[in-house]
């Protein structure tokens, strides 16, 4: 087994299957003993996200309904999906009150993980959430999401939070056990792949298209989620949420389920994203700002001299010395108008020159790379 580094931020993901139990309802006592784990997880120092689905699940249990939604028209499946996450909501908010757990709901749709301006606020949404110990409970916005903008399966969804949240693992609950050797319900042979260091096409293919019950995942939508989490640096396990205690073994690196090793460290995979990107301009710094930078410090506007281009929050931004030489690259919380109005200001500033303020900095000690 490889010695596994603390869990500082971790991502769970549990899915329809899992809080069903496999029936058409939703099954308290499952949500209970995954909320008693996340609970001693929390208690344990962790910083934890819960991704839930069974929002559909919840909608056809409040409506009565026992079919499943193979079959209804789209505007139908996002009514279940409107009844059903409030009641969800509801039932999580009920089993996390019994421990003074608070908790919030954040729904979200491929546009707001994928597009920059939007992506730095979701993440500075999920950030200030945890920073304020409370438990974000996250679905895709299924209500009012069509095909071209919505991520589809919570799989996929719970990865992006993973990355958006640089968390270090993320813990998919599932039906099954793993990924196997072979389909385990037709070949009594298959065995259980306990360590997974590289997704090759030999993984892929053993992943195939298998489906289970009410959800829309299947092994293959977890493989992609692993391929995107393990390339950010982070890991990720498939694992059997009925099984006792598996999120605290999880995060314990007791052997759970199949572990997806991460292919590169976080710092390594953020900076070759940041210097893979084209800059839309550059913030002029003077000499102390370009030293506090070098040694760790986030880019304040009172150390800027000059703004150049033009840009929006979230592009790319290069920092220049006196000289001209480009010295870091991140990206950017304000707009190249906004920042020009506040360089040069005091932090405590901003909210007064703009009028709102969404952080201290120009750009984030996590989001810059100094070259
Ligand atoms: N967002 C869907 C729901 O809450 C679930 C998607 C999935 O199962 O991956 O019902």
């Amino acid at each position: 087994m490889t010695a596994t580094p603390a869990i500082e931020t971790l991502v769970v993901k549990v899915g329809t299957s899992t809080l069903t139990a496999g029936t058409s309802h939703l099954n308290r006592r499952r949500m209970l003993e995954i909320a008693q784990q996340i609970v001693c997880a929390r208690e344990q120092g962790v910083r934890v996200a819960l991704v839930s689905s069974g929002a559909m699940a919840a909608g056809r249990e409040r409506l009565g309904l026992e079919k499943r939604n193979g079959r209804l028209p789209l505007p139908e499946k996002q009514m279940l999906a409107a009844v059903g996450q409030t009641h969800l909501m509801a039932l999580w908010e009920q089993i996390f009150g019994m421990f003074d757990v608070r908790v919030a709901q954040v729904l979200l749709t491929r546009a707001d993980l994928s597009d920059r301006r939007r992506y730095l606020n979701a993440r500075d949404t999920l950030r200030a959430i945890l920073d304020h110990d409370i438990l974000p409970i996250i679905n895709e916005n299924d209500a009012v999401t069509t095909e071209e903008i919505r991520v589809g399966d919570n799989d996929n969804l719970s990865a992006l939070v993973t990355n958006v949240l640089d968390a270090d693992l993320l813990l998919i609950l599932s039906d099954i056990d793993g990924l196997f050797t072979a389909d385990p319900r037709k070949d009594k042979r298959a065995t259980l792949i306990g360590e997974v260091r590289e997704i090759d096409d030999r993984i892929r293919a053993l992943a195939g298209g298998s489906k289970t019950g009410l959800g829309v995942g299947g092994m293959s939508t977890k493989i992609q989620a692993a391929e995107l989490v393990t390339r950010a640096g982070a890991s990720m396990i498939v694992a059997q949420g009925a099984r006792p205690n598996v999120i605290l073994d999880a995060i314990g690196g007791r052997p759970v389920g199949t572990r997806f090793l991460p292919v590169v460290t976080q710092i390594e995979s953020r900076k070759r994203w940041i210097l893979s990107e084209r800059t839309s301009g550059a913030f002029v710094a003077d000499d102390g700002a370009v030293r506090a930078l070098k040694s760790g410090k986030s880019l304040l506007p009172v150390g800027v001299k000059t703004v150049v281009g033009e840009f929006e929050r979230g592009e790319f931004v290069a920092v220049r010395d006196a000289q001209g030489r480009e010295v870091a690259r991140g990206i950017t919380r304000y707009s190249a108008r906004d920042a020009s109005r506040i360089a040069g200001k005091r932090s405590d500033q901003i909210e007064k020159i703009l009028g709102y303020n969404y952080a201290p900095m120009l750009i984030h000690a996590d989001d810059l790379v100094v070259l």
